[in-house]
């Protein structure tokens, strides 16, 4: 997933102080994906007050949309564009997403798998609905910002069906990255970090240990609605939970699916524009500028049917780093 916006705000993070365990409910914006047919998208991360969880700093929510060949939208379609400083997961409930990168990764993702793309230094990938596909998509894209020490290294590309599940009365979580409960995603994390899918039934209640010194949020992917410590939340927005907790109480209404993410407060500020993450407007400026003059920093993706996706324009002043509040 790439931001395509045309005129994207700037947006920073960096080290305050925890808040302890909160319920804060952010709505996010609606974000239409560009082209013509093109999905739309619900972006809960970055917010106007949250602008990560753990090292998550960015979250779009699609679907379920028709994609039917027939009679439904073009589905996803980004063309090839640039990352830095940063790592794109992929996590479906329904459907196919095709991802191709600059590394020679052709790679379908289909529910239950997780692509997990390292940007480091630099990448460049495209993502589309496969010709051949089922008629829904519905998903997630997230962003998970590299701590400094490794936000230069090499790109990578994982894809991961064998992950972890947890099984507690009717719940099943799987963790796709890092850890939660003593279960750990074989995909490359590089702070402590959870990311997780909670698979509910009807009537179906759970408590699932979480770290107190971690921050946590959730989201419900799909289904009914789902009380999570006495909070009863939809479909939609974001569900902040702060730090201070050691356990998740769920109970659900119906079948329902949530997301959980969280992770070790991040310490660092950052500068996060366009696609890319760094630590100073002039890193970010660099990478804009080489990336729109097809520098081999980012490679080239091949087979995509379109052009390349150019960096717009930086703003009239210097972006500036902020914290992960605020
Ligand atoms: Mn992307």
């Amino acid at each position: 997933m790439s931001n395509l916006a045309t005129d994207p705000r700037e947006t920073e993070c960096g080290a305050e102080a925890v808040d302890g365990p909160v319920a804060e409910r952010y709505a996010g914006v609606e974000v239409a994906l560009g082209g013509p047919r093109a999905m739309t998208v619900r972006r809960t991360l970055p917010n106007r007050t949250r602008r990560m969880v753990g090292a998550w700093c960015f979250l779009d929510h699609y679907g379920p949309e028709d994609v039917a060949a027939a009679s439904g939208s073009a589905g996803m379609r980004v063309p090839p564009h640039p990352h830095t400083g940063l790592q794109t997961v992929s996590w479906l409930v329904e459907g196919e997403v095709l991802h191709r990168d600059c590394l020679g990764s052709l790679q379908t993702i289909v529910p239950g798998a997780m692509n997990l793309m390292t940007a480091g230094h630099g990448i460049s990938h495209s993502e589309e609905s496969p010709e051949d596909r089922s008629p829904t998509l519905h998903g997630v894209q997230l962003w998970v910002a590299l701590p400094g020490e490794h936000r230069g290294v090499a790109p990578a590309f994982e894809h991961h069906v064998d992950l972890p599940v947890l099984r507690d009365g009717g719940a099943a979580t799987t963790v796709f990255l890092g850890e939660l409960g003593g279960a750990r995603s074989p995909a490359t994390a590089y702070s402590p970090i959870v990311g997780a899918e909670i698979v509910l039934d009807a009537g179906g209640a759970a408590r699932l240990p979480l770290r107190p010194d971690w921050e946590h949020a959730v989201l419900v992917l799909d289904g009914s609605d789902v009380t999570v410590d006495g909070e009863l939340l939809e479909r939609g927005p974001l569900l902040y939970l702060g730090t201070g907790r050691t356990e998740l109480p769920l109970a659900a209404g119906g079948p329902v699916r949530v997301l959980l993410l969280g992770g070790e407060p991040f310490a660092e500020r950052i500068v996060m524009w366009w696609n890319f993450v760094g630590r100073d407007h002039d890193e970010v400026a660099a990478a804009r500028t080489e990336w729109n003059a097809g520098d081999a920093r980012f490679g080239e993706v091949h087979g995509y049917a379109g052009d390349r996706l150019p960096a717009p324009t930086l703003p009239s002043v210097r972006l500036r780093s902020r914290g992960r509040r605020a």
